[in-house]
């Protein structure tokens, strides 16, 4: 039997680079000794790291403008370091409420710096909705202006990009970088957990235009200060080199299946064939508003409720594991990143219409 995880993080990471990590685990470049055993100050990591950086300004068409860095902490991590490295004394930071993680972005940056939060969320009857980005009230004055365009909890996803005259524009893509082709240009920080998309836990990817590595900030720890990992190659400390490595192997692999482009038509279809069950169905249901539902991770609920813990049991027993719903929202969630296989998808359908004619 098939097993898919639809795990919404750490999440599948695709077959293939398991295996290639399996085959290297012990042996790396020959060297007989594991890639975790080894100086990331040395010449094999050195040289791994620097076409790891390259890889992904290839495939996310990254220019020169901006630094890449490898840090510590995962996405909760950047929730600190944006407002540490970004802060300014004269002007606030705006937070553009969408959803649990973009509302947790904003209470950490509070610690830090003067928050203005703007909710977006535009709910009608049960149904969860996002104002159109050109009719978000932006104040004139901002440090930066902080969003997170796909809520990995609530299945709501942006795909319109914010704009202003002068404030930098600061995304959390944790749950979909990589996913579907973005222009980089029309971003000033961009910051993603690895564990949805990219790799292990712990590491942070953080795509940061140079100029605000001038900002002074806040006074912050060396591993969350950008100017400082700018400087040292993100190797102020030693780095989370086990998971650099495996985002290595997966940036290889996406450059194999014909990189970002063939992964935004991969996920449209995916999200598409579920999207359009659900909606046929009368037994299950999604409530968010179409033009913002996430290619990423689908929420949906059952009409009845109380089959919830059973839906729960068979799915397992199928081998489509981890689809109950975050605990702030129910319901079910279907996490369908990158490595999930269009497969993956039909299995669960499959096994959604039958578990509603036998329940119905
Ligand atoms: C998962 C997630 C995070 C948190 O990542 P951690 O690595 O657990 O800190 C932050 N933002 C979004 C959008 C996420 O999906």
């Amino acid at each position: 039997m098939s097993v898919y995880n639809f795990c919404a993080g750490p999440a599948m990471l695709p077959p293939a680079v398991m295996e290639k990590a399996q085959q290297e685990f012990l042996d790396w470049q020959g060297l007989g000794v594991s890639v975790m055993e080894v100086s990331h100050r040395a010449e094999p990591f050195l040289t791994m790291a620097q076409e790891c950086e390259a890889r992904l300004r290839r495939l996310m068409n990254i220019s020169d403008e901006f630094a890449v860095l490898f840090m510590h902490g995962g996405g909760r991590g950047q929730f600190a370091a944006v407002p540490m490295n970004l802060h300014l004394d004269d002007a606030p930071a705006v937070y553009i409420n969408t959803g649990i993680w973009s509302d947790g972005a904003a209470k950490e940056a509070k610690k830090y710096t003067d928050v203005v939060e703007i909710n977006v969320r535009d709910d009608k009857d049960g149904q969860f909705g996002v104002l159109p980005v050109s009719q978000w009230p932006l104040p004139e004055k901002a440090s930066y202006i902080h969003y997170c365009p796909n809520e990995t909890i609530d299945g709501v996803e942006l795909f319109d990009v914010p704009t202003h005259p002068t404030a930098p524009i600061v995304a959390d893509m944790s749950s979909m970088i990589l996913s579907r082709d973005i222009d980089v240009n029309q971003f000033d920080v961009i910051y993603a957990g690895a564990q949805k998309n990219i790799g292990p836990s712990g590491l942070a990817i953080v795509i940061v235009r140079k100029t605000l590595l001038e900002r002074e900030g806040v006074p912050r720890p060396g591993i969350l200060d950008y100017a400082i990992e700018a400087e040292q190659g993100s190797m102020y400390n030693t780095p989370p080199t086990f998971a650099w490595y495996l985002a290595d192997v997966v940036f290889k692999w996406l450059e194999e299946q014909g990189g970002v482009p063939a992964m935004q038509r991969h996920n449209k279809n995916k999200a598409a064939i579920l999207y359009d069950y659900i909606d046929a169905s009368d037994f299950y249901i999604n409530k968010v508003d179409k033009d913002c539902r996430s290619l990423m991770n689908v929420p949906f609920w059952l009409n009845d409720e109380s089959l919830n813990e059973r839906f729960l049991a068979l799915s397992q027993q199928a081998g489509l594991l981890a689809l109950e719903g975050h605990r702030f929202v129910g319901g079910m969630r279907a996490s369908i990143y990158n490595a999930m296989p269009v497969a993956g998808i039909e299995a669960l359908v499959t096994f959604m219409e039958q578990f509603a004619q036998e329940h119905s």
